[in-house]
């Protein structure tokens, strides 16, 4: 029986624990944080995350999918506040209304996912355990626990998946020849919230659920996530300094004037707005890059540990569920041989990663900037006529990232040469119009 030590117990390692136990290893797992099932989940107000096809892909296959669902909310469209005051928007993100992402409270994933790998034979797991080193040679990972005691673990494979500040992935630049980079983006983002109302269209949500929710302002934006007791996660992304900016809002009571002046219609809902505001903390946004993703053919990283992305595409998840899935059917495919399934699965993924890491920082300046514009509107209207009429033949990128598992880097270049289409038949289109105003003109003079 293969050993595998996966250090953090987050959603990218749980869901590798049941996918390895599931496969017949023997798995043993290590997470900073203490026991949220001792701990006790509330559902609520928690944090929640968008899941789209790639993500429910991988919890099929734990047979989780169904159990997750359960308690999701679809959201098939973005619904736009304009900053003009005006009526909001909403934005299908695909011509098939069955099309949707999912809103999903991380807290209960990650504790299904925990569940499900915990409830295999042969797999342990212990909390308050932070790795600290590893030794490539045996190769083991080292623990300390909240008495300052050491645990030394030994394996055939070590696993990364403790997120993105990874000790694992650290102790791995250490190495000879590790490419990295670490780049944070000029803005933050806080969580507000938005509670369930009484009365009202949409009950006990107090705007529709079926939708993302953005608040487009130029370089800054605020987006919401129902939650199914009714209430809604906000976040702001908003630069950290300038105008619009967490140094100039910087507490609760100048973000109520400020609210009022950029998000009126959500401050109405936001009772509770300038004590979230003051309470909870502004987080940064990483974008990391790695290479190689493996190190003598035992120890790798998964998840954000290999790949922290900014979260606009709504696929960090999403992208961490893929990498499992992707390592699980390359340790299968190489049996024994587990640095070829390694060499394997940094190939496969790592260009992947680079895909997604890049649209994820360009869907923020689309988000922020164009989901208003009317230009935008237009060519998603465009795009989605054109899936409608030549099915496969094209299919828009939010499309082919957010409802189908092809792989992110062909999505990337598809979605180029599409772009590339439209452009050339619009400058045909305004050439054919401006030569049909000018043959017109032509016979009128002529006639
Ligand atoms: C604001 C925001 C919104 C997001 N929205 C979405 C979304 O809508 N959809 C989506 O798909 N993704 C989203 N993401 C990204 C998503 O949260 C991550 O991609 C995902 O959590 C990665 O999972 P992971 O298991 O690799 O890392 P994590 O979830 O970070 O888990 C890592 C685990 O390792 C543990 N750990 C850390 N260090 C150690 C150590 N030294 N020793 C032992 N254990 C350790 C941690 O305690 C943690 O439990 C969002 C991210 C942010 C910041």
């Amino acid at each position: 029986m293969r050993h595998v030590l996966i250090v953090g117990a987050g959603l990218a390692g749980c869901l590798l624990a049941q996918q390895l136990a599931a496969a017949g290893w023997r798995v043993t797992m290590r997470e900073r944080r203490g026991d949220p099932r001792a701990q006790g989940y509330s559902g609520g107000r928690s944090i929640n995350l968008a899941i789209s096809v790639r993500g429910l892909t991988a919890l099929r296959r734990a047979r989780l999918e169904a159990e997750i669902l359960k308690d999701a909310i679809r959201m098939p469209g973005r619904m736009i506040h304009p900053g003009s005051g005006g009526e909001p928007l909403f934005q299908p993100y695909s011509h098939d209304p069955a099309r949707a992402i999912h809103s999903v409270s991380r807290g209960a994933l990650n504790l299904a996912l925990l569940r499900a790998a915990d409830a295999h034979h042969g797999v342990s797991v212990a909390f308050d355990r932070r790795c600290t080193d590893i030794d490539f040679k045996a190769p083991a990972a080292t623990f300390v626990d909240a008495e300052g005691r050491s645990e030394m673990v030994a394996a055939d494979l070590i696993v990364g998946a403790d997120g993105a500040f990874s000790a694992v992935r650290s102790a791995m630049q250490r190495n000879d020849r590790l490419d990295y980079s670490q780049s944070y983006l000029g803005h933050g983002y806080k969580e507000l919230h938005i509670p369930p109302v009484a009365t009202g269209p949409h009950a006990p949500w107090a705007m529709r659920r079926d939708a993302l929710h953005i608040w487009p302002r130029g370089g800054s934006m605020m987006i919401a996530l129902p939650n199914p007791d009714g209430s809604f996660t906000c976040t702001l992304f908003w630069p950290w300094e300038g105008n619009h900016s967490f140094a100039s809002v910087p507490h609760g009571r100048a973000a109520l004037a400020h609210f009022a002046r950029h998000y009126a219609d959500a401050l109405a809902l936001m009772p509770t707005l300038e004590a979230d505001f003051d309470r909870n903390p502004v987080g940064s946004l990483v974008t990391v890059r790695t290479s190689p993703w493996q190190v003598g053919g035992n120890v790798a990283l998964i998840g954000d540990a290999a790949h922290a992305i900014v979260p606009f595409y709504g696929q960090g998840a999403n992208a961490s569920f893929e990498d499992v899935t992707t390592l699980v059917d390359l340790l299968a495919a190489h049996g024994k041989d587990t640095a070829a399934a390694l060499r394997a699965y940094q190939a496969q993924r790592i260009p992947n990663a680079n895909a997604i890491a890049d649209m994820a920082l360009h869907n923020f300046i689309e988000m922020r900037d164009r989901t208003a514009s009317r230009l935008f509107r237009a060519k998603k209207r465009i795009e989605h006529a054109l899936h409608a009429w030549l099915g496969d033949r094209f299919i828009p990128l939010y499309d082919l990232v957010s409802f189908t598992n092809v792989p992110y880097a062909q999505a990337q270049a598809r979605g180029r040469m599409q772009d590339r289409m439209l452009a050339a038949g619009a400058v045909g289109a305004a050439a054919a119009l401006v030569a049909g105003i000018a043959g017109a003109a032509l016979w009128l003079v002529l006639r």
